[in-house]
Parts: C-alpha cells; structure tokens; sequence
C-alpha cells in the first residue's frame, strides 16, 4: 500500500521546522509587545458560523469549505480563516466584560479546498490578529503596522502595502446602484463566477483574479468616491495616522476583500516576486461581525498572514535568514565500559543545557565522527579505555581536527566555554 498525503497539504520535515520555529518565535514577541495575547480555538466549528460570519454569497463558503456531517447529523467545518471562530469565542466567553479593547492572536491550520499551487494549499497556516471594541482608526493602522514590523522582523522586505476603505453598509447601498449599472452593460462578458457574483454580491467582482473580469472592471465607480461622512473620516484619519508614522502604502480603491464581514479599512499586503499568490496578508475592520455571531454591537478589526507565502517570500531573498541551531558535542566510544561512561557524560552534558549526541549503533570510531559531522556537531567528545584509566577524554574541534585531552570533571564547563566562544 502507498498512501500518500492528501493532495494540498504539506509534510514540514525536521530540517524546514526551524524555520518555521524562527517566525513562531518572531510572532510571539511582537504580540507581546503590542499586547495581544493568544486564543486557541477549535479548528472545526459549526457550518453556520462560517456561513453566518464569513457571508454565503463568497468563494469560500460557496467552494472552499471542507464541511461535514458527523456521526449525530451536526454539519460542521473546518475552520477556513481564524476569525470567525475568535469573535464565537469572544461572545460565547463574554470577554466583552473585560477591558476593551480585547487583543487576540491565533496561529494555526486553516482549511480551503482550493486548486493547490505554489503558495496555495488546502491546509495552511495563519497568524492572526483581533482587536474587538474600539473604532478608533488608529487600532486600523496598529493591524497595519503589526504585520509589517513582522515581516522587518524575519528580514523581509520588498513587500508592498495597499489600502483601501470600502465603507459601511450605508454607503454600499448607493455604490452597489452605481456598480450594478455600469457591469450590466457587460454583464455576459464576465466569466461564469462573476456573472453570479454580479446577481449576488457584485463587490465581489473587483476581487476576480481573471484577466478579463479585471479588463471589464477598468472604468468601475470607486467605492472611495460613496463614503458616508462617518466612513470617509475615519479613512482620512487612517491615512494621516499612515503618514505621521511614515508607513509606505499605496491606495487602491479597488482593493476589496474575500469576506463579506469587512468595513471600512481593507488592506493587503504583497511581495511582487511571488508571482499569482503574492498576497502575504491581509486584513481590515469588521465592525458589523460581533452583532452577526450574536454579540452586542462592537466594532473591531484584524488580519491574518500566511505563513507558508512569509516563508516563500524568505526563501527567495538571498541570504540565510536564521540560524540553524547545531549539536554541541558527539559522545564517542567504542562499547563496553567506555559506553557505560559514554551514556553517563551524555546524560550530565544533557542535565547542563547542552546538545549532545551519542552512538546507538556500535559503529566503529570513524563511522562515529563521520555521524558527528553530518549532525553538524561542534565537537566531539572520544572516551577510550586508556584515557579513561587517566580520567580524561579527548575532545575533537570538528571545524580543524585539533585534539586536547580534557579531565573528566571538565567536560561540561570546557564544551560550555567552547559554545559561547564559537556561538550556539
Ligand atoms: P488569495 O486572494 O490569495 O486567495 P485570500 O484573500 O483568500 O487570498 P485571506 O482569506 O485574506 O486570503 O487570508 C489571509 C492570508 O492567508 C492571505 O494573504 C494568504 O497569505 C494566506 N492564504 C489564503 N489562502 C491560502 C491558501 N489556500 N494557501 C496558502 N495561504 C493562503
Ligand atoms: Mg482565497
């Protein structure tokens, strides 16, 4: 039998978890210093709260759910973004009783049966982000900066920032007018999704990816030009908060959102280089959300990054980006006694903090320091019987081949020493 894995997902194998550890660890410093702490939350939940939050008419809940009925006839799914299931938990938990705003973030599996390519998977990663209970457009401009400063942590750069304000469900009544009457015109020349967007959700459209939908939007009505007064100034104090703090951004007044729950700001971040899935995040406010999950009224906003398209994105720009950690030492021995105090050392060395390596196979001592090189260990500690009659062992620089016998009750401060001089 040859089963393999699922088509869209991805095995992280041990040498790809590093880097992976590299912008987990990156995340939780930088929430830790705007303040957001972390939620888990289930990564299914019920069909309805995805159909509720995210909106029926989208790509997603249309096509890309993984829904199902489990064994009591519940309709479930699994969770194809992160909020919907933040903001539950925020209702459901009454955390608007504590101090608002409430600041979230989540890192996790996300699902969308989607047609898997570079960048695009049906399993994948995100690291989000929710601040709920204020509409002060300054949080907008926090979730703005967050993934940014990430993106600067991990020592990317070349991404663009777009932003776009696409008003609030007052001003989209006069815009959906206008939009509808100037894509009637063309409306059999869209393709077959677009023409059902344009009868369902028509704000949609600008979001289609195919070359002649976006031809045909060309000259569309901008959204920015039917801001109500409310929406139109807190997208002007977004943009001056932008300004103030010197954020590089470009507006696109056509940039709209996959979700339906998004107000107001909208924004997407992109590394050209990345070709057709460039978008390595992206978010807004969702003012309307809490209310739809059965909430009191409370505005909030958030974004999500993909963290398979950051990696990506890392991976292309020249340079080694983390440091892969390696053994301290390799524990040689040649059985007998000198395993029994082989398995000794390396337990002590361990209980000390160090990373050791030993031999499990009874290989003989060249198969040993061969092993020790391709684990990358700094050096290697051999125990023979005759030096251990004199109570030392010798310690090997992998890097120079130079030997120096060190005494027993040394071992531990001598390699301690040698990692803080030539770096973990
Ligand atoms: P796209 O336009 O590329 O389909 P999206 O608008 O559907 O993206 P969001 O729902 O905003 O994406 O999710 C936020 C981020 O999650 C995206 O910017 C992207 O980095 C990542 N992402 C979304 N879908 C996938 C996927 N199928 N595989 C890998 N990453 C994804
Ligand atoms: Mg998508």
């Amino acid at each position: 039998m040859n089963i393999q894995r699922p088509r869209g997902t991805n095995d992280i194998l041990p040498e790809e978890t590093g880097k992976w550890q590299f912008v987990e660890a990156k995340i939780r410093e930088l929430c830790r210093r705007y303040g957001y702490q972390e939620i888990r939350t289930p990564v299914f939940e019920h069909t309805e709260l995805f159909v509720r939050g995210i909106g029926e008419a989208t790509d997603i809940v249309e096509k890309e759910m993984y829904a199902f009925t489990d064994r009591s006839g519940r309709s479930l799914a699994l969770r194809p973004e992160g909020t919907a299931g933040v903001v539950r938990a925020f209702v459901e938990h009454r955390l608007d009783a504590r101090s608002l705003p409430v600041k979230l973030y989540y890192l996790g599996p996300m699902f969308r049966y989607e047609k898997p390519q570079a960048g695009r998977y049906r399993q994948f990663a995100q690291f989000g982000v929710e601040a709920i209970g204020s509409i002060d457009p300054f949080l907008d401009v926090e979730m703005i900066m967050l993934p940014i400063e990430l993106y600067r942590a991990c020592g990317l750069d070349g991404f663009q920032v777009q932003v776009n304000s696409i008003g609030c469900p007052k001003c989209r009544v006069q815009y959906r007018e206008a939009l509808l009457k100037h894509l009637g015109a063309n409306v059999d020349q869209f393709c077959p999704n677009c023409r059902r967007r344009i009868e369902r959700n028509p704000l949609r459209v600008l979001d289609c990816k195919e070359e002649k939908c976006r031809a045909l939007v060309g000259q569309v009505p901008l959204i920015t030009d039917y801001l109500c007064l409310e929406c139109a100034d807190h997208f002007q104090q977004v943009k001056e908060y932008l300004d103030q703090l010197g954020i590089d951004y470009v507006l696109n007044p056509q940039l709209v959102r996959g979700l339906d729950y998004y107000t107001k700001t909208v924004f997407e971040i992109t590394v050209p280089t990345l070709g057709a899935q460039n978008a390595i995040g992206a978010g807004g406010r969702y003012d309307g959300l809490v209310e739809e999950v059965g909430g009191k009224p409370l505005p909030a906003v958030g974004y999500a990054v993909g963290l398979e398209r950051l990696l990506l994105a890392l991976d292309q720009q020249a340079g080694r980006y983390y440091e892969e950690p390696r053994p301290d030492a390799y524990v040689a021995h040649f059985g007998g006694v000198t395993k029994a105090k082989a398995v000794e050392i390396v337990t002590d060395l361990r209980r000390r903090g160090l990373w050791v390596e030993m031999d499990y196979l009874g290989r003989s001592l060249k198969a040993q320091m061969k092993s020790a090189d391709k684990l990358g260990c700094r050096s290697a500690v051999i125990i023979g019987e005759s030096e251990l009659e004199r109570q030392i062992v010798k310690v090997r620089h992998m890097a120079t081949g130079d030997e120096q016998d060190v005494k027993l009750d040394q071992i531990a401060a001598y390699l301690t020493a040698d990692r803080e001089e030539h770096g973990a």
